[in-house]
């Protein structure tokens, strides 16, 4: 029996892997890329969160979330790390939940992957474009315009749109949708928030521990605490992952507030302020060594003491004001960056059309479909990677059983 994949990407291998431990089984893995596993290297910020010892409990979303319980529970965070150790990769879980490759490096998953899918009964075809797929008789037939790859049963492991420069494309859905397979509206998620703050070029590129309350119409719509980076263009960074979700979508205004001490009270803060009045200290410098320098810099700013050189020549309320726009700085937001930004695609080919326990298609028998490419996305922290795996693993199990 042969199994045709078409993507080899997290799932697709994850795929593979399954359906080549039925040694009767013969995998096709077709990758359009030169070589597979290429999104893989820039997860993670290059050191691959591949997967949250938590994701069983809460982190993902879409029309049917409860879609991708069978598939998490069959393998689960503690299943996918003993695989990866089976496959020689040493793993390391943070205090949060995340997994992280020991190595600290993305390439190490990939080069496991790639090494585990050295076997007799795995053909990996990269280059291989896949434009067309035809139900041919009981199975199917793979064509990139040139080559036609004919399989028994076909998983499309294409993934979704995000990450566009990293191979994110409207392939899957497309292949899909010409075998009946419908999709919901695609939308960028894990993805920065844009926001048109001038002060933001003066702090490109800091990085900073920060709660972060988002408002739509001054109604508060979400919260986190966590790691915040400031852009060129808006807000990024895992806070801003976390709860970014459908921030920007609705109509009102949107805005947040950032808390850049979360540690210390306004009042502690203030007291702080007042003893460096004591020493010389110039005004710009007033938040140094409590916060990243620019950021301080442009807080003090921010807050109106302009004219004032030492930090002793500023009056009570404008210490008040310096310690508001640490405790509570208010910028507007517009609109979350484009999929070419996005970590993942919120929404994808309709779930309800699959059997969440095979990942096989209720349209088209001996047709599987994993990953990002269903409408199923996760949170920031490992959530997207171990959805890869968990589905990709039940589609390929599933896919190789029989004998045709
Ligand atoms: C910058 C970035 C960082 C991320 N970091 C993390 C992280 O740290 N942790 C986490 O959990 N998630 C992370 N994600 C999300 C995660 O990478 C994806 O959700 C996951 O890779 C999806 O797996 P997949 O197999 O569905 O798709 P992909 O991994 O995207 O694989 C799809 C593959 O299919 C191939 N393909 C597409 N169309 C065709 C075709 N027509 N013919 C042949 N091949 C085709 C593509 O080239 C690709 O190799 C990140 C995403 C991005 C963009």
């Amino acid at each position: 029996m042969i199994v045709g994949i078409v993507g080899g990407g997290a799932s697709g291998m994850a795929a593979a892997l399954a359906a080549a431990e039925n040694q009767k089984v013969q995998v096709i893995l077709m990758e359009r890329q030169t070589r597979v596993g290429r999104k893989l290297l820039s997860t993670g910020n290059g050191r691959c969160n591949l997967s949250n010892i938590h994701a069983l409990e809460r982190g993902y979303y879409g029309t049917e979330p409860e879609f991708c319980l069978p598939a998490l529970r069959a393998f689960d965070p503690e299943a996918t790390l003993k695989w990866f150790q089976s496959l020689g990769l040493f793993t390391v879980v943070e205090e949060s939940g995340r997994v992280y490759p020991y190595s600290d490096q993305a390439n190490s998953v990939v080069d496991m992957l790639r090494l585990a899918l050295n076997k007799p009964n795995i053909q990996v075809k990269t280059g291989f474009d896949a434009q067309k797929i035809r139900k041919d008789g009981d199975g199917f037939s793979v064509s990139d315009g040139e080559e036609t790859v004919r399989c028994n049963k076909l998983i499309v492991a294409c993934g979704g749109l995000a990450g566009t420069k990293l191979g994110g494309s409207m392939a899957g859905y497309k292949l899909l949708s010409k075998l009946g397979h419908n999709s919901t509206r695609l939308r960028p998620a894990l993805v920065q928030i844009k926001s048109d703050w001038t002060g933001l070029t003066a702090l490109k590129g800091v990085r900073t521990n920060c709660h972060v309350k988002i408002f739509c119409d001054g109604r508060l719509f979400n919260q986190s605490r966590g790691e915040l980076q400031f852009t060129q263009y808006g807000l990024s960074g895992p806070v801003i992952f976390e709860i970014s979700r459908d921030v920007c979508y609705g109509p009102g205004k949107w805005s947040c507030e950032l808390d850049f001490l979360p540690e210390i009270s306004k009042d502690a803060l203030k007291q702080e302020l007042k003893q460096r009045q004591q020493r010389r200290m110039p005004v710009e410098e007033l938040l140094t060594g409590i916060l990243h320098n620019r950021l301080g810099r442009v807080l003090t700013k921010a807050a109106g003491v302009k004219g004032k050189q030492w930090t002793g020549e500023l009056n009570d309320q404008e210490l008040e004001a310096v310690c508001i726009g640490v405790k509570g700085f208010e910028i507007a937001l517009s609109e979350p960056m484009g999929m070419d930004h996005a970590q993942v695609t919120a929404g994808g080919v309709l779930t309800e059309q699959f059997d969440p326990q095979t990942m096989e298609s209720r349209l088209m028998p001996g047709l599987y479909a994993c990953g990002e490419v269903l409408d199923i996305d996760g949170d920031c922290g490992g959530y997207n990677l171990q959805w890869a795996w968990s589905s990709g693993r039940c589609a390929g199990l599933h896919a190789g059983k029989g004998t045709v």
